[in-house]
């Protein structure tokens, strides 16, 4: 029989324990050990089978909770946890402390944003809470933990989905099946928010054919952020349209499209209504992890507009001043695009937003190709602050997006770039931080109070590691022999899987999704040499690999059934072995037991990658192509860098050469670096290796590092010229819009006339001598004011192309001349150019709005 609906019931917890409600609903207890610890105390075995503090209280029997309620100790022990997380909750952190500092500065103009609303499509903060596919999305739980840390005010708004992101097992032939269990909010640590008559709070956008799109609102509690996750599963929605938060990256354009009108132009309303429902404050920056909820700034335009006098135009600088934009998307094919017409079938008929004209929208996302709508374009022109997710792919955005920015040189692309970083306390084995200790931000609580021990010796380290290689063996065995159960083994028959990997053999992990560019399969590229590693008898290599294919690509799918009938040789599984279902649970016990993190992407397709962070931050070396976050950190001593046959343009033979790499540096120096021990047993050059990637990575592939970054070069600057763009009734973003149409008036007609370099003496030019630069400008009825003249000095090359540029202010002489003075910065072949750019204070740099003369 099959239930026609299901629900959750809650157990009837005793008044005396109700702080256990409050610490199992808060998602702290994810990061916080000690938390865990007390939900164990209650009953150590249950624990470790549902893992799950709110599911702890549903399962326990209800004898033993009232026998817990008379027990004096652990009465003691939660009063003592819930203590500690009211501290946590309320007492001022980093950016309370940044923000006072800042106050107590003489010439302080920064605004410290009161909140900042992040939204993304996929919230990955726990295995208990499914709502996230991938990097995307852990990323984006990381970012709300570290906020929440470091006390920065977050609000993380986005959809939830019935059936999340699919399960994955194997058939027996190895191809990779899903499946989509259904959520039950009510049974997730997830409170529904009701308006004051107790009734659901439910946002409403429009849907065309006069229909409307209705969304309840649940709300996690990320430490100190709010997570507001809309859900359309609700019974005034037409059935199509309950159906609209059903899974993450299912469906067509259209369902597509529904759900980023919802997570922008909804998730803004309910924002709106959390903060007026809770006191908490409205946010003033808009964070958008990738562009998918990039219509969440065409819903300010119009609260703004909404019964006002202002003009589109008059608000957009404002819009655009507190809207901050991260692209993850390295190519031009995973940008998120749609067709125009079906953005004019959602927009056309005005209902949706009201006070914008449809036209406007329609522009804001044009692209080369006249009959798609780009949602990175939009999001890069309704945002005034950009960014990639790695140095490297901040330079490849710069290039992919310079089409937005006619006349300037790739590197003044306003898109700039933060590296991703990851939740230390989140990532780090509990043992790791008893061991190292380090601040409760970056590396974790270990729950003994203990910040580490001073002079850990590398026996020490070394033990550990060796310990959560154990930890990881033995999950393997587990996971290795569910795999088969599933893929119809009998139990009889999987006596071998207690037998397969060894907690002494050099560990190598691979673990991510499966889309080409990854290569998953670039191991196999020369099957006998993988073989011939993983069975080498003085220096064997086992290897743990896993991934999720996108349902909808097969090619995927045929990779991981590559690799499933290699491992399935029962010659090689005992070393290794394709683990189904790769998430959050799966991946807390590769990052910490892995010697060696894999990851081969093509160059430069990775934006960033934060797996092998996580590995790092537990001791584990990285081995990976120079790509993404690797590009910029790898320093020769923390890891190998497979070299990168770049320039190589048939894949085949680039794969080749970058698999003959892969193998090269596995079997003659990893290996005999992982083996070559002390009279203790300890490989000592290895050891040296884990302690620089502890000590140089571990402070810099943290997210609060990240989120530091974000505030610091972000969120404060944005928060900053929203105020000046809003202050009286909008003076400053209208004063703006005047200057956009004054420039659209008089731009065309600017001219640099004439330039010339004069200098002193007769001697010939040498490095830093002085010289005179004068120009003749014509500002075709702009005011000086309106206007930057530089002089921009650098190196030639044959095509008289400008680089290693500087440039240099110029000001009036007079009679529209204008002058500078600078010092030669180079030897060799130099020219210079002179160039006007536009000037207003509420520009957050010069190549903002895309306008540059040249001589
Ligand atoms: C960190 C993480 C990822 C992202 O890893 P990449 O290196 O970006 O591929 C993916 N899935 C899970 C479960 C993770 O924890």
């Amino acid at each position: 029989m099959r239930a026609v609906r299901r629900f959750t019931v809650h157990a009837r917890i005793p008044d005396q324990l109700a702080g256990l409600t409050a610490l199992a609903t808060n998602l702290r207890w994810t990061w916080h050990p000690p938390t865990r610890d007390l939900f164990a105390s209650m009953d150590d075995a249950l624990f470790r089978r549902v893992r799950d503090p709110l599911r702890m209280l549903t399962v326990i029997p209800a004898r033993k909770l009232e026998e817990l309620a008379s027990d004096a100790g652990f009465l003691a022990r939660t009063r003592d946890a819930v203590d500690d997380l009211e501290r946590y909750l309320s007492e001022p952190r980093w950016y309370q402390r940044r923000a006072a500092e800042d106050a107590g500065t003489t010439d302080h103009d920064e605004r410290f944003p009161s909140a900042v609303a992040y939204f993304s499509m996929e919230f990955g903060v726990h295995e208990a809470l499914p709502n996230y596919s991938g990097g995307l999305g852990v990323l984006a739980g990381d970012h709300l933990k570290a906020a929440s840390d470091l006390g920065v005010p977050v609000v993380g708004v986005g959809p939830l989905y019935r059936a999340g992101y699919f399960r994955q097992s194997l058939s027996l032939d190895g191809w990779q099946i899903e499946h989509y269990p259904v959520i039950d909010p009510s049974g997730l640590p997830l409170e529904l928010l009701t308006e004051p008559s107790g009734e659901p709070v439910l946002v409403r956008v429009a849907m065309p054919g006069g229909r409307e799109l209705q969304a309840q609102i649940w709300e996690a509690r990320v430490g100190r952020v709010p997570l507001l996750l809309l859900d359309t599963d609700v019974e005034g929605n037409d059935e199509d349209l309950r159906g609209v938060t059903d899974r993450l990256y299912g469906g067509d354009a259209d369902h597509r499209i529904r759900q980023e009108i919802l997570a922008g132009i909804g998730g803004m309303r309910a924002v709106r209504r959390y903060c007026e429902l809770t006191g908490h404050p409205q946010p003033e920056v808009f964070h958008t992890n990738e562009g998918h909820a990039g219509f969440l700034g065409l819903e300010r335009a119009r609260e703004i507009l909404k019964g006002s006098d202002l003009s589109f135009d008059d608000v957009l600088s404002a819009v655009r001043a507190g809207t901050v934009f991260t692209t993850h998307t390295p190519v031009s094919a995973g940008i998120d695009r749609f067709p125009v017409d079906l953005v004019q079938h959602y927009f056309g008929d005005g209902r949706l937003l009201p006070e914008i004209d449809p036209r406007r929208v329609l522009a804001l996302g044009a692209e080369d190709n006249p009959n798609m709508f780009n949602m990175a374009h939009m999001g890069l022109r309704l945002a005034q602050r950009a960014n990639g997710v790695s140095a490297l792919h901040g330079r490849v955005s710069r290039r992919m997006f310079g089409k937005l920015w006619p006349g300037f040189d790739t590197e003044e692309v306003p898109v700039r770039s933060v590296t991703n970083g990851v939740h230390g306390p989140t990532w780090v084995a509990r043992e790791m931080s008893a061991l190292l200790g380090g601040s409760d931000e970056e590396w974790g609580h270990d729950g003994d109070g203990g910040s580490g021990k001073a002079g850990v010796t590398d026996e020490e380290l070394w033990a550990l590691r060796r310990e959560l290689r154990g930890n990881l063996v033995a999950e393997v065995r587990r996971r290795a022999r569910d795999a088969w159960l599933q893929r119809g083994a009998s139990a009889l028959e999987l006596g071998w899987t207690e037998r397969i990997f060894n907690p002494d053999v050099l560990t190598v992990g691979f673990a991510r999704r499966v889309p080409t560019y990854k290569r998953l399969t670039l191991m196999l590229r020369d099957p006998e040499r993988l073989r011939a590693l993983l069975l080498d008898e003085q220096r064997p290599i086992q290897f743990v690999v896993a991934g999720k294919s996108h349902p909808a690509d097969e090619g995927g799918k045929a990779l991981i059934q590559q690799i499933v009938r290699f491992v399935d040789d029962p010659e090689v599984r005992q070393r290794i072995v394709f683990l189904p279902d790769y998430g959050m649970s799966m991946a807390r016990y590769l990052y910490r037991g892995c010697d060696v993190w894999l990851n081969n992407p093509t160059r430069p397709l990775e934006a960033c990658g934060t797996s092998g962070m996580k590995a790092a931050l537990n001791g584990g070396l990285n081995l990976s192509t120079m790509d993404g976050w690797w590009d910029e950190y790898y320093d020769g001593s923390n890891g190998w860098a497979i070299p990168t046959a770049d320039g190589v343009t048939d894949p085949l033979q680039r794969d080749d050469l970058e698999a003959d790499a892969l193998y090269d540096l596995l079997g003659q120096q990893i290996a005999p670096l992982f083996y070559e021990r002390d009279a203790g047993g300890v490989p000592k050059g290895w050891m040296s290796m884990v302690w620089h990637t502890l000590r140089t990575l571990g402070p810099r592939v943290q997210a609060s590092r990240m989120v530091r970054e974000y505030v610091d070069s972000y969120y404060v600057p944005a928060a900053t010229t929203v105020a000046a763009a809003s202050d009286e009734h909008y003076a400053g973003s209208r004063s703006l819009a005047a200057y956009r149409t004054k420039l659209d008036l008089y731009w065309g007609r600017v001219r640099v006339l004439d330039t010339e370099l004069t200098y002193d003496g007769t001697d010939s030019l040498v490095v830093g001598k002085e010289v005179r630069v004068r120009a003749g400008i014509d500002l075709a009825g702009l005011d000086e004011s309106d206007v930057d003249v530089q002089v921009v000095v650098g190196r030639v090359g044959d095509t008289d192309d400008l680089h290693d540029v500087e440039t240099v202010p110029m000001w009036p002489s007079g009679r529209g001349g204008y002058e500078a003075t600078l010092r030669l910065p180079h030897a060799g072949a130099l020219g210079y150019t002179v160039r006007v750019l536009p000037k207003h204070p509420l520009l957050a740099g010069p190549a903002e709005l895309g306008k540059v003369v040249l001589a």
